[in-house]
């Protein structure tokens, strides 16, 4: 079943008079109830963009999301809340994402508060319940955020998530600020709540060794747009577009054999600005298998094998 759809969204900012940044344009694709759908591409792709913008915590430029069929750009503050109850965001940054002034009871709380769900012993027996699942403790309820650890910040971030019983949830690079040791367990706690709650999951990440283990399907960004889709095994056994190859082949090998026999692609030059991207295809200012059509002619979305999904000339 498909929980979220995206449809040809595009999210644009303006930037002074003249200029519009494209952040992210014209993308399309479904999210399924109970998967972990990973989300990559370099900083400044407009995977963070993308992320917000179907929860609308940004308000979409053109196209729609739908939310178990509802389009969530059109929903009436009444339908808003309801929707902020199933769908909730984990930050990249669990030092700025949690008001220091804040018990962490009241931070996990603040969604039960807003939406007047529970009181009092009972409020404060659901905040021990959910500091338990995330594997903290009831005596880090009257404490300070700053008394904690970026891992522990984090966890308390997840707690707050998931205080609303939410379906979807979004966890916009949940480990990328938290020092290598700790990423390890949060990735595997998030991992563990998936299961046990079936909860859905869109990951965002930047690199596609992170997302491999903790992903059922991938999706591929590059300057606004995806330019791959498939289930993360073929993802990482068959990748077609040119970008994921090149990304794929960063990723060390533990086997030194088969380590020293792979060909690294490397990229030439820098990823273009979101203000001015290149016409056709927006990688082929960097891309080795660049043709002359690729300058010309924007490359199709297309299903080029059975829940695989790319935009590439090669294959069209
Ligand atoms: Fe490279 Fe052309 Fe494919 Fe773009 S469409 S990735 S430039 S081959
Ligand atoms: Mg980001």
């Amino acid at each position: 079943r498909k929980l979220v759809e995206v449809k040809h969204l595009k999210k644009y900012f303006r930037m002074g008079k003249r200029q519009i940044l494209k952040a992210v344009d014209d993308v399309t694709f479904d999210i399924y109830q109970g998967e972990t759908f990973g989300l990559v591409g370099e900083s400044g792709c407009g995977k963070s963009t993308l992320g917000r913008t179907i929860i609308r915590l940004y308000d979409r430029t053109e196209g729609q999301v739908l939310f178990d069929g509802e389009d969530v750009h059109k929903m009436t503050p009444k339908q808003m809340k309801r929707f902020n109850r199933r769908a909730q965001m984990i930050f990249q940054d669990p030092y700025a994402s949690l008001n220091p002034r804040m018990t962490v009871a009241d931070i996990i709380a603040e969604g039960i508060d807003i939406h007047g769900l529970l009181t009092g012993k009972k409020r404060l027996e659901r905040v021990y319940e959910l500091l338990e699942i995330v594997g903290l403790n009831k005596d880090h309820a009257n404490r300070f955020p700053h008394e904690f650890s970026g891992g522990q910040r984090q966890r308390i971030g997840i707690a707050r998530a998931l205080a609303l019983n939410p379906e979807f949830i979004i966890a916009d690079e949940p480990i990328s600020a938290l020092d290598v040791s700790v990423q390890a367990q949060v990735v595997n706690l998030l991992k563990r709540l998936q299961e046990e709650q079936q909860l859905t999951f869109l990951f965002i990440a930047h690199d596609l060794a992170m997302v491999k283990h903790i992903s059922d399907r991938i999706g591929v960004m590059y300057l606004g747009h995806m330019v791959e889709l498939a289930e993360s095994e073929q993802l990482y056994d068959n990748p077609l577009h040119p970008y994921t190859q090149a990304l794929l082949s960063a990723i060390p090998v533990p086997d030194p054999e088969i380590e020293e026999k792979r060909e690294r692609i490397i990229l030439q030059g820098e990823v273009p600005s979101p203000i001015n991207p290149p016409s056709g295809c927006v990688f082929r200012t960097r891309c080795p298998a660049a043709q002359k059509v690729c300058a010309a002619v924007k490359p199709a979305w297309q299903e080029v094998e059975p829940q695989h999904f790319v935009a590439c000339h090669l294959y069209q």
